[in-house]
């Protein structure tokens, strides 16, 4: 069984996380701290031409969270929202909280000729911890 279990949730694809989160109860079992996290990649400088940048940037935020939110209701998970590189926060938040095991799905549905999606490929190479892939 495992402790600490993150989630990393991609908003834009509403149908493949229940699983994510199934597999997560599964593994941790009862007492099990599960935490959804979503990485969102900074906006290019360009976009905030004409000093438009806050608002867009706090919008996004808004959309983000209120998107989790929805993901996480009803479930006893903790949400988290960071910036960056989705591959790279995943693993470093990973390792900051003493999670032992990121649970994440392999790709978009529909790609199934590929193994895993660059940002699952990325969690498996370098996160220090188990990683289970959902297929
Ligand atoms: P694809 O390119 O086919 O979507 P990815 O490797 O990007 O493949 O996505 C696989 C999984 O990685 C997603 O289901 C999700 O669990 C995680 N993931 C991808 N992008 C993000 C993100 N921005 N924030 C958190 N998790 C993400």
């Amino acid at each position: 069984m495992y402790a600490n279990i993150l989630v990393p949730i991609d908003p834009s694809h509403k149908d493949r996380h229940d699983g994510a989160f199934e597999m997560a109860k599964l593994l941790g079992g009862d007492g099990a701290k599960i935490t959804a996290l979503t990485v969102v990649e900074p906006i290019p400088a360009y976009v905030g031409i004409g000093g438009i940048l806050p608002e867009i940037d706090a919008q996004v935020n808004k959309n983000v969270g209120e998107a989790l939110a929805a993901f996480a209701e009803g479930r006893d998970v903790e949400t988290v929202i960071l910036r960056g590189s989705p591959g790279t926060q995943i693993v470093e938040y990973a390792k900051q909280k003493g999670v032992d095991c990121i649970v994440i799905s392999s790709h978009q549905p529909g790609f199934g000729d590929f193994l895993l999606g660059s940002t699952a490929a990325r969690v498996v190479r370098h996160a220090h911890c188990g990683v289970h892939v959902i297929r």
